[in-house]
């Protein structure tokens, strides 16, 4: 999968990962105000100019900033709950035995399990290997005698679009990071 490209507002708020086809209609559209990152992440045709008779191309930056309102705003959106970012958020680390694993060998576990109404949510759920997870079963850590390793919480924004990009190049992944809170798992 091609790296993706991340979206701001003009403000710097991120809105959106995009592939490098949105980002190309984007410039070609004269959508962009600003870039950031590194460097181009590619070369991209356009629309082809036919009274110049060449096509026209546009070097794709990691990070692109349009003109037009925001879709997203910083404080009042929740971030989506998911499998694959609860997993990404807790590092592949099991709360209970503190040992990373592979994706497929991890569990949703919910702290205040679901059957007495725990929450399907980053506040309740941790990342835990299939042994702890049927270890503890439908009981709470303390009733389990199992201590977490470390806390639920949930991601801010920037963190939420970290969790949520797929191959995302170094110098975007500097660029959310260094706006992350304090104490994030992810900086
Ligand atoms: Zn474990």
């Amino acid at each position: 999968m091609k790296p993706q490209v991340l979206q701001l507002d003009i403000q710097g708020t991120p809105q959106a990962w995009i592939s490098q086809e949105q980002a190309t209609s984007h410039y070609a559209t004269g959508a962009v105000v600003w870039e950031d990152g590194a460097g181009p992440l590619a070369t991209m045709r356009g629309g082809f100019n036919v009274a110049r008779g060449v096509q026209s191309r546009f070097d794709i930056s990691p990070i692109i900033a349009l003109k037009g309102c925001a879709r997203v705003n910083l404080f009042d959106q929740e971030p989506s709950f998911s499998r694959r970012k609860l997993f990404v958020r807790d590092r592949h680390t099991c709360a209970y035995c503190a040992q990373r694993f592979r994706e497929q060998d991890l569990t949703v576990e919910h702290i205040l399990p679901e059957s007495r109404g725990g929450a399907w949510d980053f506040m309740n759920c941790v990342s835990a290997c299939k042994a702890c997870n049927s270890l503890k079963g439908a009981r709470t850590p303390e009733e389990a005698g199992m201590k977490l390793v470390y806390l639920p919480y949930k991601p801010s924004r920037f963190e939420d679009f970290l969790l949520a990009g797929r191959n995302v190049r170094a110098d975007v992944h500097e660029w959310l990071a260094s706006r992350l809170p304090k104490g994030s798992r992810l900086s």
